[in-house]
């Protein structure tokens, strides 16, 4: 099992460095199924080449551990010798542990800048064919060479192998590619050669931080580094879009509510939204309640912890949101459960679900300007007609408001995503109609510092029935 990483970055003898191994030595390392060799196949100024070359020994390896397993020959006739698999990722992380971090004690400025890189892989067993290479490393931005390998040159006619030689090539820094193959190395023989469990996960998102939260193919990554754990790909994939989204967050949407929220030195507009929902729906006197649009739970969070609230219930159409909140609110332990208390369910606002009748009160906070104006005549008989709490506690943006934020350019939206926003007029209007519609009365609190001409920057209306 051979991994050759090379490079032209001039000098290339810096390779040395950066690998922290000597080129001009043979460097040999005891690992717990066999050893790993490094050496330098080529060096010079303008192009540098180390091995990593495990010899891997299957017969130490089944006298180890499993011992008492019942004989199979499998245990010794088998292609884990010969083939890169999460044998290579554990040499990877023990022979260049430095460098995989990004380290390097004499060429440090190198080891963060991004240099020509290519790293070839002999014998990857690739369970899903040659497309499949492609589609975990192009988005990467790698270029990839492959070579697939017949079962047998002496006897074509048994067509081809699982078995590539695949080159990747690319402008990154050392420990980037490193990371790379750490991960998914295993990914392609999916298959791992140790129990897999709670330290696997956080080693899946040390080292897949910064790129296998966007990855397109990060859903399969997760599961097949994994082995399949669906408690621990689960974990990783809301783990991992998290921090996707605090990316994104900061991005577009953190500038404008949160400058707003600077500037006036006071409670957070979000803190101040949610307490006055929260003490609404206290005063309301409700006992069960729907969070509809819940979002990654920041409501769900203060009701739980209210005993008011017997019964509560999160709604989002977005799994991920609710993949979020599930693992913030830690709804698997079954005592946060508090035995049903607390229930998030897969739905969307568009559509009568016969789960949100029987509550006494709904809070749907900053979400109708997400839907598309046409249909929310669709939300409307879907809340007031169909699930029909006798208290809604609904929250939109004031539009007017919006020039208070210098940064936010006329006419814009406060996020990507808000399809509208509405003047107080505009929102008082359409409350008032629902209201009347569906037999309610409507009152308008106004959320957030108040100014005189302009409002403030939430709006708040209070839907009741008796
Ligand atoms: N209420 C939360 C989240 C607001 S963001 C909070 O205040 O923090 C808007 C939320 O509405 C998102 O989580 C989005 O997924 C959800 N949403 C958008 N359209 C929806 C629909 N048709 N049905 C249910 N939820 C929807």
């Amino acid at each position: 099992m051979l991994l050759t990483i090379s490079t032209t970055v001039q000098p290339a003898t810096d390779l040395g460095f950066l690998l922290h191994k000597h080129p001009d030595r043979c460097q040999s390392f005891d690992l717990s199924f066999g050893k790993a060799h490094v050496f330098y196949p080529e060096i010079s100024a303008e192009r540098a080449s180390a091995a990593l070359l495990l010899d891997v020994d299957p017969v130490g390896m089944v006298r180890g551990k499993s011992r008492d397993q019942s004989f199979l020959l499998d245990h010794y006739v088998n292609d884990r010798p010969y083939v890169a698999s999460s044998f290579l990722s554990v040499a990877i992380a023990q022979v260049f542990r430095s460098a995989m971090s990004g380290r390097c004690k004499e060429r440090q400025e190198l080891a963060e800048t991004a240099i020509p890189l290519s790293a070839r892989i002999d014998v990857l067993p690739v369970r899903g064919g040659a497309d499949f290479v492609e589609r975990i490393f192009a988005p990467l931005g790698y270029q990839i060479q492959l070579t697939r390998h017949p079962l047998d040159e002496r006897f074509p006619e048994w067509g081809e192998s699982p078995y590539f030689s695949v080159t990747i090539s690319g402008i990154c820094r050392l420990g980037e590619l490193l990371s790379h193959l750490y991960v998914l190395i295993p990914v392609f023989d999916n298959n791992k050669h140790y129990f897999v469990g709670d330290d696997e996960l956080e080693k899946l998102l040390e080292h897949g931080a910064g790129w296998l939260g966007t990855h397109p193919e990060k859903e399969l990554i997760s599961r097949r580094y994994l082995n399949h754990k669906s408690s621990l790909y689960r974990e990783a994939l809301a783990r991992l879009a998290d921090d996707d989204r605090s990316d994104e967050s900061e991005a577009d949407s953190l500038p404008l509510e949160s400058l707003l929220e600077q500037d006036e030195q006071t409670v957070p507009l979000n803190d101040q939204r949610l307490g006055t929902v929260l003490a609404t729906l206290k005063g309301s006197g409700a006992r069960s309640v729907l969070d509809l649009g819940c979002g990654e739970g920041k409501l769900l969070r203060e009701l739980i912890a209210d005993r008011q609230f017997e019964r509560i219930v999160g709604m989002d159409v977005s799994v991920r949101a609710l993949e979020i909140a599930q693992r913030r609110l830690k709804l698997d332990r079954a005592a946060e459960r508090q035995a049903d208390r607390v229930t998030l369910i897969h739905g969307s606002l568009m559509y009568r679900d016969e789960r949100l009748a029987n509550f006494d009160a709904a809070a749907i906070v900053e979400v109708i300007e997400h839907l598309d104006p046409p249909r929310l005549s669709a939300f409307e008989r879907v809340v007031f007609e169909c699930a029909r709490p006798r208290t809604i506690v609904l929250t939109t943006p004031n539009q007017e408001y919006n020039v208070k934020w210098e940064t936010l350019p006329a006419g814009s939206f406060r996020h990507s995503d808000h399809r509208f926003e509405w003047t107080r007029q505009e929102f008082q209007q359409w409350g008032e109609r629902v209201a009347s519609q569906h037999g309610y009365t409507v009152r308008f609190v106004p959320v957030g510092p108040v100014d005189e001409r302009l409002g403030s920057p939430t709006q708040m209306g209070v839907f009741h029935r008796d």
